[in-house]
């Protein structure tokens, strides 16, 4: 197979970064010049990217990182484009790579979950006495996830600790194996969860990006697309099969297509069909659909005569 003239790398490492602050600029100057396009997060426990590039644009990055006595142990996560994946590049400075606010920090260097390769976590997902639970957010386990994991109630990956205490009968006395999109998340969440009084705690090394190209497991066991935060939106990660599990938010058929809800103040992400997209003008209830700035129908230059009708169609 010919290679693509892109790449989307994902990447992290948590490793003490004595002048953040300054460490971004200098960071941004290098991507700028290389042109990358992307979002990474610098903080001083170290950083938290995801670039799309041209192979050499992105080939030129790695070495410089590796040349870093920091980053040399960085593994990139590497996935081959047609485009670029993001409009612009953002290089921001924050408190924590992962925004987890907790109430006493963790350091995944010190703490943090045993890591399983990806056979071990297939391994796993079949052991009787373990939980899976996803330690995404809701919209993303709702475009794919794996066969029988938990599904927090979040939109927020900083509520991920209280929904836990919430649901502690779910996870007590279980073995418990967490899985996120590239492992960043696992590293300080798993943590978390010993601290918490947890015994026996897992993640999923390289997250499900690393399981989905792994030669041997393929995926295995994952239904659905991988959401991911860029362009593409969704991403496949099973390559022995395809099981649909996104529902229409309108009809409940099977579907993977994502939109955001055309009321700005709302913007709530909702599996549709391109079809249903236009018949309920983009809009996850009634309010948001007759909302004074919606965008829908700003859009698409609808009067309020033509809003009034697609109203009537729907309440049929
Ligand atoms: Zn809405």
């Amino acid at each position: 197979m010919e290679q693509k003239p892109y790449r989307v790398l994902l990447y992290y490492m948590y490793v003490p970064i004595n002048d953040p602050e300054e460490f971004t600029q200098e960071h941004k100057n290098l991507c700028q010049e290389l042109e990358l396009k992307g979002r990474i997060i610098i903080a001083g426990e170290g950083i938290n990217g995801t670039v799309s590039g041209t192979v050499e644009q992105t080939d030129r990055y790695m070495e410089t990182m590796k040349m870093d006595s920091r980053f040399t142990d960085m593994i990139f996560k590497i996935d081959e484009a047609d485009k670029h994946a993001f409009p612009k590049l953002k290089v921001r400075y924050r408190n924590e790579l992962v925004t987890l606010r907790l109430e006493d920090d963790v350091n995944p260097n010190e703490l943090t979950g045993k890591h399983l390769t990806p056979q071990e976590f297939y391994e796993s997902i079949n052991d009787e006495d373990t939980v899976i639970l996803d330690a995404r957010n809701d919209y993303e386990y709702d475009l794919g996830h794996f066969r029988g994991a938990i599904r927090p109630d979040v939109q927020n990956f900083r509520d991920l600790p209280q929904w836990v205490r919430e649901n502690k009968d779910l996870l007590e006395d279980k073995k418990i194996v967490t899985y996120c999109t590239g492992g960043i998340r696992c590293e300080k969440f798993s943590g978390w969860l010993l601290k918490e009084g947890f015994k026996d705690v897992s993640q999923l090394g390289g997250g499900i990006v690393t399981y989905g190209k792994d030669p041997e497991v393929q995926g295995e066991l994952w239904d659905g697309q991988l959401y991911v935060f860029d362009e593409r939106i969704g991403v496949p990660v099973n390559q022995k099969e395809h099981v649909v599990v996104g529902r229409d938010y309108f009809t409940g058929e099977p579907c993977e297509r994502y939109v955001n809800c055309a009321n700005p103040e709302c913007n709530k992400k909702i599996i549709c069909s391109e079809e249903n997209e236009h018949k309920y003008l983009r809009s996850c209830s009634s309010e948001c659909r007759t909302h004074p700035r919606n965008r829908y129908k700003a859009e698409h230059g609808l009067t309020e005569q033509e809003v009034e009708e697609r109203l009537l169609i729907i309440a049929d």
